[in-house]
Protein backbone atom coordinates (compact mmCIF):
# COMPACT_ATOMS: atom_id res chain seq x y z
CA UNK A 1 0.00 0.00 0.00
CA UNK A 2 1.06 3.71 -0.97
CA UNK A 3 1.82 5.71 2.10
CA UNK A 4 1.97 9.73 1.78
CA UNK A 5 4.13 11.91 3.99
CA UNK A 6 2.77 15.45 4.10
CA UNK A 7 4.56 18.25 5.52
CA UNK A 8 2.76 19.87 8.41
CA UNK A 9 1.46 23.53 7.59
CA UNK A 10 0.27 25.06 11.17
CA UNK A 11 2.08 27.79 12.35
CA UNK A 12 5.21 26.92 14.29
CA UNK A 13 5.47 23.32 13.86
CA UNK A 14 8.34 21.75 13.57
CA UNK A 15 7.58 18.00 13.53
CA UNK A 16 6.91 15.54 10.66
CA UNK A 17 4.88 12.19 10.86
CA UNK A 18 7.59 9.87 9.86
CA UNK A 19 11.29 9.20 10.22
CA UNK A 20 14.03 8.17 7.80
CA UNK A 21 14.50 5.13 10.31
CA UNK A 22 11.01 4.43 10.33
CA UNK A 23 10.90 4.58 6.32
CA UNK A 24 12.70 1.71 6.05
CA UNK A 25 11.05 -0.20 9.08
CA UNK A 26 7.52 0.08 6.84
CA UNK A 27 9.20 -0.68 3.47
CA UNK A 28 9.78 -3.66 4.41
CA UNK A 29 6.83 -4.41 6.13
CA UNK A 30 5.99 -3.66 2.01
CA UNK A 31 4.51 -0.60 2.21
CA UNK A 32 5.45 2.19 -0.31
CA UNK A 33 6.32 5.55 1.11
CA UNK A 34 6.56 9.08 -0.50
CA UNK A 35 7.18 12.24 1.50
CA UNK A 36 6.12 15.78 0.27
CA UNK A 37 9.55 17.56 -0.13
CA UNK A 38 11.03 19.24 2.59
CA UNK A 39 8.91 17.70 4.97
CA UNK A 40 11.15 16.43 7.47
CA UNK A 41 13.73 19.72 7.21
CA UNK A 42 12.36 21.47 10.55
CA UNK A 43 12.94 17.93 12.19
CA UNK A 44 16.82 17.74 11.00
CA UNK A 45 15.44 15.26 8.34
CA UNK A 46 16.67 16.09 4.98
CA UNK A 47 14.84 14.49 1.79
CA UNK A 48 18.16 13.07 0.78
CA UNK A 49 17.64 10.97 4.22
CA UNK A 50 14.35 9.83 3.43
CA UNK A 51 15.57 8.84 -0.53
CA UNK A 52 18.41 7.07 1.37
CA UNK A 53 15.82 5.33 3.48
CA UNK A 54 14.11 4.09 0.08
CA UNK A 55 11.21 6.70 -0.37
CA UNK A 56 10.40 8.83 -3.05
CA UNK A 57 10.65 12.57 -2.89
CA UNK A 58 7.44 14.33 -4.54
CA UNK A 59 5.64 17.58 -4.92
CA UNK A 60 2.05 17.93 -2.76
CA UNK A 61 -0.09 17.67 -5.38
CA UNK A 62 1.61 14.11 -6.34
CA UNK A 63 1.74 12.70 -2.65
CA UNK A 64 -1.88 13.57 -2.72
CA UNK A 65 -2.66 11.95 -6.22
CA UNK A 66 -0.26 8.71 -5.17
CA UNK A 67 -0.85 7.78 -1.65
CA UNK A 68 -3.48 5.37 -0.87
CA UNK A 69 -3.38 6.76 3.07
CA UNK A 70 -2.40 10.22 3.88
CA UNK A 71 -0.07 10.85 7.00
CA UNK A 72 0.05 14.49 9.28
CA UNK A 73 0.42 14.98 12.71
CA UNK A 74 -1.87 17.89 13.11
CA UNK A 75 -5.89 18.03 12.04
CA UNK A 76 -6.33 18.11 7.82
CA UNK A 77 -7.79 21.18 7.26
CA UNK A 78 -9.76 22.83 4.35
CA UNK A 79 -7.03 23.29 2.35
CA UNK A 80 -5.71 19.72 2.54
CA UNK A 81 -9.22 18.18 1.82
CA UNK A 82 -9.52 20.60 -1.41
CA UNK A 83 -6.80 17.33 -2.65
CA UNK A 84 -8.48 14.66 -0.73
CA UNK A 85 -10.41 12.12 -2.86
CA UNK A 86 -12.96 9.59 -2.20
CA UNK A 87 -11.58 6.43 -0.94
CA UNK A 88 -8.27 7.70 0.48
CA UNK A 89 -7.44 6.65 4.11
CA UNK A 90 -6.25 9.82 6.61
CA UNK A 91 -4.33 9.36 9.58
CA UNK A 92 -3.49 12.06 12.04
CA UNK A 93 -4.67 13.55 15.32
CA UNK A 94 -8.34 15.08 14.73
CA UNK A 95 -9.67 15.78 18.24
CA UNK A 96 -13.09 14.75 16.61
CA UNK A 97 -15.12 15.22 19.53
CA UNK A 98 -14.58 19.11 19.52
CA UNK A 99 -13.94 19.24 16.22
CA UNK A 100 -17.20 18.16 14.09
CA UNK A 101 -16.65 20.54 11.32
CA UNK A 102 -13.75 19.04 10.14
CA UNK A 103 -15.57 15.44 10.34
CA UNK A 104 -18.31 16.51 8.55
CA UNK A 105 -15.98 17.84 5.75
CA UNK A 106 -13.98 14.44 5.62
CA UNK A 107 -17.51 12.43 5.26
CA UNK A 108 -18.61 14.93 2.15
CA UNK A 109 -15.45 13.23 0.47
CA UNK A 110 -15.98 9.90 1.10
CA UNK A 111 -12.86 9.80 2.69
CA UNK A 112 -11.77 7.15 5.37
CA UNK A 113 -10.06 8.52 8.63
CA UNK A 114 -8.30 7.59 11.99
CA UNK A 115 -7.92 9.67 14.66
CA UNK A 116 -4.51 9.34 16.28
CA UNK A 117 -5.75 11.52 19.40
CA UNK A 118 -8.45 8.49 20.17
CA UNK A 119 -5.91 5.60 20.48
CA UNK A 120 -7.29 3.79 23.93
CA UNK A 121 -5.22 3.53 26.78
CA UNK A 122 -4.79 0.16 26.99
CA UNK A 123 -1.54 -1.89 27.51
CA UNK A 124 -1.11 -3.11 24.37
CA UNK A 125 -2.02 0.00 22.26
CA UNK A 126 0.86 1.69 24.68
CA UNK A 127 2.95 1.78 21.75
CA UNK A 128 0.95 3.37 19.55
CA UNK A 129 -0.08 6.15 22.12
CA UNK A 130 0.98 9.59 20.75
CA UNK A 131 -0.01 11.55 23.58
CA UNK A 132 1.82 9.44 25.70
CA UNK A 133 5.06 10.10 23.47
CA UNK A 134 4.60 13.65 23.00
CA UNK A 135 3.76 14.57 26.69
CA UNK A 136 6.65 12.78 27.86
CA UNK A 137 8.86 15.15 25.74
CA UNK A 138 6.80 18.16 27.15
CA UNK A 139 7.34 17.04 30.56
CA UNK A 140 10.94 16.69 29.53
CA UNK A 141 11.48 20.50 27.98
CA UNK A 142 8.85 22.37 30.49
CA UNK A 143 12.03 22.01 33.43
CA UNK A 144 14.61 22.94 29.99
CA UNK A 145 12.46 25.92 29.63
CA UNK A 146 11.68 26.79 33.80
CA UNK A 147 15.95 26.49 34.20
CA UNK A 148 16.24 28.98 31.46
CA UNK A 149 13.54 31.46 32.98
CA UNK A 150 14.53 31.28 36.39
CA UNK A 151 17.40 33.46 37.90
CA UNK A 152 19.14 30.55 39.45
CA UNK A 153 20.36 27.03 39.37
CA UNK A 154 19.34 23.49 40.21
CA UNK A 155 21.61 21.91 42.29
CA UNK A 156 23.45 22.39 45.70
CA UNK A 157 26.84 23.68 44.61
CA UNK A 158 29.48 24.11 47.19
CA UNK A 159 32.44 26.40 46.47
CA UNK A 160 34.71 28.62 47.87
CA UNK A 161 32.63 31.61 47.33
CA UNK A 162 30.09 30.01 49.24
CA UNK A 163 27.44 27.38 49.26
CA UNK A 164 24.43 27.47 46.27
CA UNK A 165 21.21 25.51 48.28
CA UNK A 166 19.11 23.51 45.39
CA UNK A 167 16.37 24.71 43.76
CA UNK A 168 12.50 23.78 44.77
CA UNK A 169 10.47 22.47 41.85
CA UNK A 170 6.52 21.55 42.80
CA UNK A 171 4.40 19.52 40.16
CA UNK A 172 0.51 19.78 39.58
CA UNK A 173 -0.43 16.74 37.93
CA UNK A 174 1.72 12.67 38.23
CA UNK A 175 0.47 11.75 34.45
CA UNK A 176 2.85 11.17 31.61
CA UNK A 177 4.27 14.83 31.65
CA UNK A 178 4.13 15.32 35.28
CA UNK A 179 6.56 12.15 35.53
CA UNK A 180 8.91 13.09 33.01
CA UNK A 181 9.16 16.32 34.66
CA UNK A 182 9.97 15.07 38.02
CA UNK A 183 12.42 12.75 36.15
CA UNK A 184 14.60 15.60 34.77
CA UNK A 185 14.14 18.30 37.18
CA UNK A 186 15.93 15.64 40.37
CA UNK A 187 18.14 14.86 37.44
CA UNK A 188 19.24 18.47 37.59
CA UNK A 189 19.47 18.49 41.45
CA UNK A 190 16.63 19.85 42.44
CA UNK A 191 14.30 19.22 45.46
CA UNK A 192 11.00 18.30 44.34
CA UNK A 193 7.20 17.85 45.40
CA UNK A 194 4.79 16.67 43.12
CA UNK A 195 0.58 16.53 44.10
CA UNK A 196 -1.69 14.91 41.70
CA UNK A 197 -5.77 13.83 42.35
CA UNK A 198 -4.79 10.30 42.05
CA UNK A 199 -3.42 9.04 45.23
CA UNK A 200 -2.02 6.01 43.32
CA UNK A 201 0.35 8.38 42.00
CA UNK A 202 2.50 8.65 45.30
CA UNK A 203 4.20 6.04 44.47
CA UNK A 204 4.95 6.79 40.80
CA UNK A 205 6.09 10.16 42.24
CA UNK A 206 8.01 9.10 45.23
CA UNK A 207 9.99 6.01 43.05
CA UNK A 208 11.22 9.27 41.02
CA UNK A 209 12.45 10.82 43.96
CA UNK A 210 9.77 13.04 44.57
CA UNK A 211 7.67 14.45 47.86
CA UNK A 212 4.54 13.46 47.21
CA UNK A 213 1.74 16.10 49.18
CA UNK A 214 -0.93 14.10 49.71
CA UNK A 215 -4.35 15.72 49.62
CA UNK A 216 -7.27 14.06 51.22
CA UNK A 217 -9.19 12.99 47.99
CA UNK A 218 -12.61 10.71 49.37
CA UNK A 219 -15.37 11.45 46.81
CA UNK A 220 -12.76 12.24 43.99
CA UNK A 221 -12.29 8.98 42.86
CA UNK A 222 -10.97 8.46 39.27
CA UNK A 223 -12.86 6.77 36.53
CA UNK A 224 -10.55 4.07 34.70
CA UNK A 225 -7.22 5.71 35.99
CA UNK A 226 -8.21 9.18 35.06
CA UNK A 227 -8.85 11.80 37.44
CA UNK A 228 -12.25 13.40 37.35
CA UNK A 229 -12.98 17.12 37.20
CA UNK A 230 -12.29 18.39 40.77
CA UNK A 231 -14.95 19.48 43.76
CA UNK A 232 -14.31 22.52 44.69
CA UNK A 233 -14.22 21.15 48.28
CA UNK A 234 -11.15 19.33 46.56
CA UNK A 235 -9.81 22.21 45.47
CA UNK A 236 -9.89 24.05 48.94
CA UNK A 237 -8.12 21.27 50.57
CA UNK A 238 -5.52 20.84 48.10
CA UNK A 239 -4.74 24.47 48.24
CA UNK A 240 -4.03 24.15 52.03
CA UNK A 241 -1.58 21.15 51.70
CA UNK A 242 0.37 22.91 48.97
CA UNK A 243 0.56 26.43 49.63
CA UNK A 244 3.18 26.04 52.00
CA UNK A 245 5.09 24.57 49.44
CA UNK A 246 3.89 26.66 46.35
CA UNK A 247 4.87 29.71 48.46
CA UNK A 248 8.55 28.31 48.80
CA UNK A 249 8.69 26.82 44.97
CA UNK A 250 11.40 28.54 42.32
CA UNK A 251 9.65 26.79 39.50
CA UNK A 252 6.29 25.62 39.15
CA UNK A 253 5.10 23.13 36.40
CA UNK A 254 1.59 22.47 36.00
CA UNK A 255 0.24 19.31 33.83
CA UNK A 256 -3.43 19.13 35.26
CA UNK A 257 -6.00 17.39 32.61
CA UNK A 258 -9.10 15.93 33.26
CA UNK A 259 -9.80 14.02 29.87
CA UNK A 260 -12.42 15.75 27.72
CA UNK A 261 -12.48 18.70 29.71
CA UNK A 262 -11.53 22.40 30.61
CA UNK A 263 -8.22 22.12 32.74
CA UNK A 264 -8.84 22.74 36.33
CA UNK A 265 -7.70 25.99 37.66
CA UNK A 266 -5.34 24.96 40.53
CA UNK A 267 -3.14 28.38 41.14
CA UNK A 268 -5.53 31.07 41.69
CA UNK A 269 -4.15 35.13 41.19
CA UNK A 270 -3.93 35.55 45.17
CA UNK A 271 -1.38 32.51 45.59
CA UNK A 272 0.33 33.58 42.78
CA UNK A 273 0.87 36.79 44.53
CA UNK A 274 2.52 34.81 47.82
CA UNK A 275 5.03 33.27 45.70
CA UNK A 276 8.22 34.24 45.69
CA UNK A 277 10.71 36.56 43.83
CA UNK A 278 11.35 35.53 40.45
CA UNK A 279 9.48 32.25 40.42
CA UNK A 280 8.37 30.95 37.35
CA UNK A 281 5.47 28.72 36.62
CA UNK A 282 5.46 26.68 33.43
CA UNK A 283 1.64 25.61 32.68
CA UNK A 284 1.50 22.97 30.33
CA UNK A 285 -2.56 22.90 30.44
CA UNK A 286 -2.20 26.74 28.75
CA UNK A 287 -4.34 25.28 25.49
CA UNK A 288 -6.64 23.54 27.47
CA UNK A 289 -7.78 26.53 29.76
CA UNK A 290 -4.71 26.30 32.00
CA UNK A 291 -3.91 25.46 35.32
CA UNK A 292 -3.19 28.67 36.49
CA UNK A 293 -5.27 31.29 36.41
CA UNK A 294 -2.92 33.84 34.83
CA UNK A 295 -2.18 31.83 32.05
CA UNK A 296 -2.31 33.16 28.19
CA UNK A 297 -1.32 30.59 25.57
CA UNK A 298 1.93 31.19 24.05
CA UNK A 299 2.54 33.89 26.17
CA UNK A 300 4.85 35.25 29.05
CA UNK A 301 2.85 37.33 31.97
CA UNK A 302 4.92 38.46 35.26
CA UNK A 303 3.30 39.44 37.96
CA UNK A 304 4.73 40.89 41.27
CA UNK A 305 7.61 39.36 40.14
CA UNK A 306 6.35 35.81 39.28
CA UNK A 307 7.06 35.01 35.55
CA UNK A 308 3.99 32.75 34.08
CA UNK A 309 4.44 31.13 31.27
CA UNK A 310 1.52 29.41 29.21
CA UNK A 311 2.70 26.39 26.64
CA UNK A 312 1.72 24.19 24.37
CA UNK A 313 4.84 24.23 21.97
CA UNK A 314 6.87 21.36 23.83
CA UNK A 315 7.13 18.93 21.61
CA UNK A 316 7.34 20.97 18.65
CA UNK A 317 10.40 22.59 20.38
CA UNK A 318 11.75 18.85 20.40
CA UNK A 319 11.02 18.33 16.71
CA UNK A 320 13.62 15.47 15.76
CA UNK A 321 12.65 13.30 19.05
CA UNK A 322 9.42 14.10 19.02
CA UNK A 323 9.16 12.79 14.98
CA UNK A 324 10.84 10.08 15.54
CA UNK A 325 8.19 9.01 18.44
CA UNK A 326 5.44 9.88 16.07
CA UNK A 327 6.80 7.95 13.15
CA UNK A 328 7.52 5.12 15.97
CA UNK A 329 3.86 5.39 16.61
CA UNK A 330 2.05 5.26 13.25
CA UNK A 331 4.19 2.19 12.55
CA UNK A 332 3.17 0.23 15.03
CA UNK A 333 -0.25 1.57 14.65
CA UNK A 334 -0.27 0.99 10.78
CA UNK A 335 1.17 -2.67 11.51
CA UNK A 336 -1.52 -3.73 13.60
CA UNK A 337 -4.14 -2.59 11.27
CA UNK A 338 -2.51 -4.07 8.14
CA UNK A 339 -1.97 -8.17 7.38
CA UNK A 340 1.12 -9.89 5.99
CA UNK A 341 0.92 -8.19 2.76
CA UNK A 342 0.16 -4.56 3.76
CA UNK A 343 -3.60 -4.48 3.26
CA UNK A 344 -6.37 -3.28 5.64
CA UNK A 345 -7.89 -5.84 8.17
CA UNK A 346 -11.21 -3.63 8.99
CA UNK A 347 -11.65 -5.61 11.52
CA UNK A 348 -14.15 -3.51 13.41
CA UNK A 349 -14.77 -5.85 16.51
CA UNK A 350 -10.73 -5.02 17.48
CA UNK A 351 -10.99 -1.81 19.93
CA UNK A 352 -8.28 -0.05 18.97
CA UNK A 353 -9.52 -0.20 15.25
CA UNK A 354 -12.89 0.45 16.42
CA UNK A 355 -12.29 3.78 19.12
CA UNK A 356 -10.13 5.58 16.54
CA UNK A 357 -11.73 5.04 13.03
CA UNK A 358 -13.81 7.75 12.97
CA UNK A 359 -15.13 7.71 9.23
CA UNK A 360 -15.45 4.87 7.01
CA UNK A 361 -16.12 5.63 3.40
CA UNK A 362 -18.01 8.64 4.21
CA UNK A 363 -20.06 7.49 6.71
CA UNK A 364 -18.94 9.06 10.56
CA UNK A 365 -18.67 6.42 13.00
CA UNK A 366 -17.82 8.57 16.41
CA UNK A 367 -18.80 12.43 17.23
P1 LIG B 1 -3.69 13.71 31.79
O1 LIG B 1 -2.82 14.45 30.83
O2 LIG B 1 -5.14 13.55 31.43
O3 LIG B 1 -3.60 14.43 33.22
C1 LIG B 1 -2.36 14.66 33.87
C2 LIG B 1 -2.52 14.43 35.36
O4 LIG B 1 -3.31 15.48 35.96
C3 LIG B 1 -3.22 13.12 35.74
O5 LIG B 1 -2.33 12.32 36.48
C4 LIG B 1 -4.42 13.57 36.56
O6 LIG B 1 -4.75 12.68 37.61
C5 LIG B 1 -3.97 14.92 37.08
N1 LIG B 1 -5.04 15.80 37.58
C6 LIG B 1 -6.26 16.04 37.03
N2 LIG B 1 -6.97 16.90 37.80
C7 LIG B 1 -6.17 17.24 38.84
C8 LIG B 1 -6.33 18.10 39.97
N3 LIG B 1 -7.45 18.78 40.17
N4 LIG B 1 -5.30 18.20 40.83
C9 LIG B 1 -4.15 17.51 40.63
N5 LIG B 1 -3.94 16.67 39.60
C10 LIG B 1 -4.94 16.55 38.71
O7 LIG B 1 -3.12 12.28 32.11
P2 LIG B 1 -2.08 11.37 31.32
O8 LIG B 1 -0.72 11.90 31.52
O9 LIG B 1 -2.56 11.25 29.93
O10 LIG B 1 -2.17 9.94 32.05
C11 LIG B 1 -3.10 9.61 33.04
C12 LIG B 1 -2.91 8.12 33.45
O11 LIG B 1 -3.10 7.23 32.37
C13 LIG B 1 -1.53 7.81 33.99
O12 LIG B 1 -1.67 7.00 35.12
C14 LIG B 1 -0.87 7.02 32.90
O13 LIG B 1 0.10 6.09 33.39
C15 LIG B 1 -2.04 6.31 32.30
N6 LIG B 1 -1.76 6.03 30.87
C16 LIG B 1 -1.95 4.76 30.41
C17 LIG B 1 -1.67 4.48 29.06
C18 LIG B 1 -1.85 3.11 28.50
O14 LIG B 1 -2.05 2.17 29.25
N7 LIG B 1 -1.82 2.98 27.17
C19 LIG B 1 -1.23 5.50 28.23
C20 LIG B 1 -1.06 6.78 28.75
C21 LIG B 1 -1.34 7.01 30.07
Amino acid sequence: MKIGILKETQKGEKRVSLSPNITKQLISKGFKVFIEEGAGANSSYLDIDFEDAGAQIEKRGVVYKEAEILIKINPFDDEDLKLVDAGQVLISQLYHKSNPKLIEAISKKGATAFSMDAIPRISRAQDMDVLSSQNNLAGYKAVILGAYEMTKIFPLMMTAAGTITPSKVLIYGVGVAGLQAIATAKRLGAVVEATDIRSETKEQAESLGAKFISVDNEGEESAGGYAKEASEDYKKKQQEAVNKSLFQADLVITTANVPGRKAPVLITKEQVAQMKNGAVIIDLAAAQGGNCELSKLNEKVIVNRVKVIGTNIAPESVATNASELYAKNIFNFLVHLTDDEAKFKWDMEEEITDETLIVKNGTIRKS
